[in-house]
């Protein structure tokens, strides 16, 4: 910029004027935009020239206060300003810039993209604005170019390095999120695909192993019957043997059968209001036997009369023999089983009601607690125990409660007994307020 058609004839420009020292440093002012717009037309009716002088101080003040640097070039390509930033960036001083040539100062820039573009704002007389790397220092800058009046140029220019190294970064983090989380998509797809070819697995064997063992139950029951012949009392003895051991393998393969289901999504529930004391009272009758046989005392607790859960009946029933099975299965002679409902609270807990399996039996390791709901997790400090189940009970159980919008948790002292609480949302008059 370094002719003006407002300035009178050979009055230098502010930058020019700042160069040969006319100039201080030290303009603490912003200019004020009316002072300047008004200036040209003020200077014409007043002829003083003064108020203009003093907007372009201001201006030259603004200027030199710029954190980019400031570059004015005349129509030969000399610089006839820089401000304090453009000789900061450059580490020389003024002096060392104003007056020499643009290409014999910064030789590296020509016959490239920068004098290109600052051809083009020249021939063009539109403004161009664009990035540039500086490989000598490493830098980026972008870079703004002007035209000014008279074929010169005012160039502005901005270290982005580190823009441009934080843009990077953001985007290197942002790929590199995108690919964890791809990875964990797929991941997560192939333990799925390799779950269902597991679970697909289970249940075709399960199908497969039933058959045989049904023949094996049906041919053991004709021959107890006699009707093979005559059997004898040892025979008989032995039959029953058979028989037992095909009933319980029967009894594990439904349970893996009835995993696999559940692992494939092809369980269907049957929802409805059931009664918690009646579901409560049937799976106690279920397991009352076994209890009876170990010298077990098994508790029904009070129930409100019409607490109910909403679940699927048969379901429920199967989680409560579960459960209560267990509690016999892990208590010693002598002990006791306590099942209540905790349904005074089912209010003020968004309308659930609580089934608790109280125990007073062997207990699980506190480091247990949550593995004995993982499928085929037995407590292996009792082989004996272990060797009547197939660890798949309490799976299937968390699976089931969940599947009915429940939960299934266990509190436990080791020697001491364990808690078993099952969560439903509660049926229509469980989730009544409280009488
Ligand atoms: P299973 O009973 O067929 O072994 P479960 O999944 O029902 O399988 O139980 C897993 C394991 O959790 C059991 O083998 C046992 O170690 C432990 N467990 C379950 N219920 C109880 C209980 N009431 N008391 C102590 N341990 C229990």
């Amino acid at each position: 910029m370094s002719t003006d058609p407002a300035r009178p004839a050979g009055e230098p420009s502010p930058p020019e004027r700042f160069a040969r020292g006319s100039v201080t440093d030290s303009y603490p002012t912003v200019p004020d935009p009316a002072v300047l717009a008004a200036a040209p037309a003020q200077e014409r009716r007043t002829g003083d020239g003064a108020v203009r002088r003093a907007a372009e101080r201001r201006l030259a003040a603004v200027v030199e206060g710029m954190s980019e640097a400031f570059l004015s070039l005349d129509a030969g390509w000399r610089v006839t300003y820089a401000n304090r930033a453009a000789c900061a960036l450059n580490g020389t001083t003024r002096a060392a810039l104003v007056g020499r040539d643009h290409w014999a100062l910064w030789p590296e820039t020509a016959g490239g993209e920068i004098e290109r573009q600052y051809r083009r704002v020249v021939a063009d007389g539109v403004p161009a604005r664009f990035e540039h790397y500086y490989p000598g220092v490493g830098a980026w800058h972008a870079i703004q170019v002007y035209p000014a009046e008279g074929g010169g140029l005012a160039v502005f220019y901005r270290d982005v390095t580190a823009e441009k190294a934080a843009a990077a970064e953001r985007e290197r983090l942002l790929a590199e999120s995108e690919r964890a989380r791809a990875d964990a998509e797929a991941a997560r797809s192939d333990a799925e695909a390799a779950n269902r070819s597991k679970a697909q697995f289970l249940a075709t064997m399960s199908h497969e192993l039933r058959t045989p063992l049904n023949a094996i139950g049906g041919y053991a029951e004709l021959i107890a019957m006699g009707i093979r012949g005559p059997v004898s009392e040892e025979q008989r003895h032995d039959l029953a043997r058979i028989q037992a051991s095909q009933r319980h393998l029967l009894g594990l393969i439904n349970e893996v059968l009835h995993y696999a289901k559940l692992e494939t999504g092809t369980v269907h529930y049957t929802f409805s209001d059931v009664e918690v004391r009646d579901a409560l009272a049937a799976a106690e009758t279920l397991v009352a036997p076994q209890a009876r046989a170990k010298g077990i005392a098994l508790r029904l607790g009070a129930c409100r009369p019409a607490a109910a859960v909403r679940a699927d009946a048969e379901k429920l029933r199967q989680i409560l023999v579960n459960l209560l099975s267990n509690a016999v299965k892990f208590t010693d002679r002598g002990g006791r089983i306590d099942l209540s409902c905790d349904v005074s609270h089912s209010a003020a807990r968004g309308g659930r009601v609580a089934v608790v399996v109280r125990d007073t039996g062997i207990g699980i390791p506190a480091g247990q607690l949550e593995a004995v709901f993982e499928p085929f997790v037995q407590v292996r400090d009792d082989l004996t125990r272990a060797a009547e189940g197939t660890g798949l009970g309490l799976a299937i159980s968390r699976d089931l409660a969940r599947g009915m919008g429940g939960e299934l948790t266990v509190e436990s002292t080791l020697g001491a007994g364990s808690a078993f609480t099952l969560t439903l949302p509660a049926g229509g008059a469980g989730s009544a307020p409280d009488a």
